[in-house]
């Protein structure tokens, strides 16, 4: 029989959550309801403290903070039971309020400490994102939350304020979210639960706040949606990927995700939507707030465009220095010097100037491998290739990795002369005292690349058959720049 399988935590946490949920929708209003409330308000601070002492994440101030926010939510919400439903009293703002408006730096800041340790430097898209959602949801929360407060605040300053606080901590905590998940990537369970606690306490609080604004609302709803927030706080902090969360990612950097994509596009047409909205209403429309937003968010949205744009910029030359060059020895590879063989050869063609190659081919480089090992051989290509780079500066001569531990010079403009100088120059400088051998071709004028190339081949040939660590010419016929028939085979150079 197979021993059965322990809970764990979250699992625990979350499974517990829910039946309080359960039983919390099947209670009346009343004492035993608020007391399963507290609990569940206070047991979900406990699990993110355990989660937090349980997986040590490396990072854990912001999750430090988060539960001092969740803690003075809390106690916002005990202290809201006790001093309204308990002991009857009117007065607004009171106590939990105090709480409640603590909570929303608290939680705020620990957000945007995970997003910052998930993602250090300048994260100019995930501020953009959360700027766009931001003022979407904002304008939302202006026409039908804040704009009712405001109405009071002539009449009673500290209430029109604390009325303020709430719509406003929840614009900003919803931008603070959209920054965590834009930088810490939003496929781990715990970033997962994390969002989605954090928007089960937003919509909560619209909801509490549209219910106090028009009185409308069933209550039910709104404690079941704070339930399921808290029960999520802390399955998240509970879960083993919390540990990841705030790690940095490389990885989500480059991410645009569809869903990114869908809540982007849904918060820039809350601005029209809002405006439809209230003309479906019949409401008075808010002509100005809805310039002024779509405004805004037209300029984040081209903002937004642009830093993708110049990602992609970034990425296409990243693509082709990668295409261009061997990634061994960071030399020009096969394809790019093939190109840029045919752009000489057309310049050479242009200018009536030399083009000259030469493949230089190590010597025994086998043995080499077979005797040191071929790592070390990798770091002897690795060290030619960057002495002689340093040897060739400034003269204009391309150097190329041809294949193997064959490398191909080409030069415009140089006599086959002058080459073979730098040729001598660069068998100085091999590490290791190793030695090659080369073949040197002078252009035509007419040939193509790949017969230079194969006569500068069969002059490496003759070098090796002439015992190594010698430069071959090929014998070529005269230019035909000044094409004659009476010259000698051999190319001057
Ligand atoms: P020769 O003097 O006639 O050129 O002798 P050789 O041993 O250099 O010539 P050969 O063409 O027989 O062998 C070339 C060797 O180069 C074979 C291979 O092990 C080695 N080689 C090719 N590419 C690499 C590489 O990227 N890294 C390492 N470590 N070795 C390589
Ligand atoms: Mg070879
Ligand atoms: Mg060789």
């Amino acid at each position: 029989m197979p021993t059965p399988r322990r809970l764990l935590p979250w699992q625990a946490f979350a499974a517990g959550g829910a039946v309080a949920a359960l039983i919390g929708l099947a209670l009346p209003p009343g004492l035993p309801n608020d007391v399963l409330f507290a609990v569940v308000a206070l047991s979900a601070v406990a699990a993110t403290a355990a989660g937090t002492r349980l997986h040590r994440p490396q990072r854990a101030s912001a999750w430090w903070l988060l539960t001092g926010g969740l803690l003075a939510w809390a106690l916002g919400d005990v202290s809201y039971a006790v001093c309204y439903t308990w002991l009857g009293w009117e007065a607004f703002p009171s106590v939990p309020d105090v709480f409640y408006v603590l909570a929303y730096p608290l939680i705020a800041v620990a957000m945007l400490r995970m997003a910052r340790q998930a993602r250090p430097g300048a994260d100019r898209e995930g501020v953009i994102d959360a700027a766009i959602l931001a003022v979407g949801f904002g304008l939302l929360s202006w026409t039908f939350l804040v704009r009712p407060a405001l109405a009071e605040l002539p009449q009673d300053l500290p209430a029109g304020l604390v009325s303020l606080a709430y719509p406003v901590g929840d614009v900003v905590v919803l931008a603070m979210l959209v920054r965590v998940l834009s930088a810490a990537g939003h496929r781990s369970p715990a970033a997962a639960l994390l969002g989605a606690a954090a928007v089960c306490m937003l919509t909560a609080d619209a909801m509490w706040q549209y219910a106090d604004a028009y009185a409308t609302l069933d209550d039910t709803w709104v404690d079941l949606a704070f339930t399921a927030s808290y029960v999520l706080w802390g399955t998240a902090a509970l879960h083993p990927s919390m540990r990841r969360l705030s790690d940095p990612s490389p990885t989500s950097r480059h991410e645009f995700s569809t869903l990114r994509l869908v809540v982007l596009t849904a918060a820039s047409l809350l601005s029209p939507g809002t405006l439809a909205l209230q003309l479906a209403l019949g409401l008075p429309p808010e002509g100005w707030a809805v310039v002024l937003s779509s405004a805004v968010l037209f300029v984040l949205v081209v903002a937004r465009m642009a830093a993708l744009l110049g990602r992609l910029r970034e990425q296409t030359a990243l693509l082709g220095d990668l295409a261009r060059t061997d990634p061994l020895t960071g030399l020009l590879n096969r394809r790019s010097a093939d190109a840029e063989l045919e752009r000489l050869r057309t310049r050479a063609r242009h200018e009536g100037s030399a083009l000259v190659v030469a493949l230089l081919d190590l010597d025994h480089f086998k043995t080499f491998n077979d005797t040191l090992g071929h790592p070390a051989g990798d770091r002897l290509l690795v060290g030619a290739a960057s002495a002689w780079t340093a040897a060739l500066r400034g003269s204009g001569v391309q150097l190329a990795r041809w294949g193997g531990e064959e490398f191909l010079l080409v030069s415009c403009g140089l006599g086959a002369d002058r080459v073979e100088q730098l040729l001598t120059g660069l068998r100085a400088v091999v590490p290791e005292g190793q030695t090659f051998s080369a073949g040197l071709a002078r252009w035509d004028g007419q040939e193509d690349a790949v017969h230079l190339v194969a006569r500068a081949d069969r002059a490496l040939y003759a070098a090796k058959h002439a015992g190594r660590d010698c430069t071959r010419t090929a014998p070529t016929a005269q230019p035909t720049a000044q094409p004659t028939a009476t010259e000698p085979a051999h190319p001057a150079g």
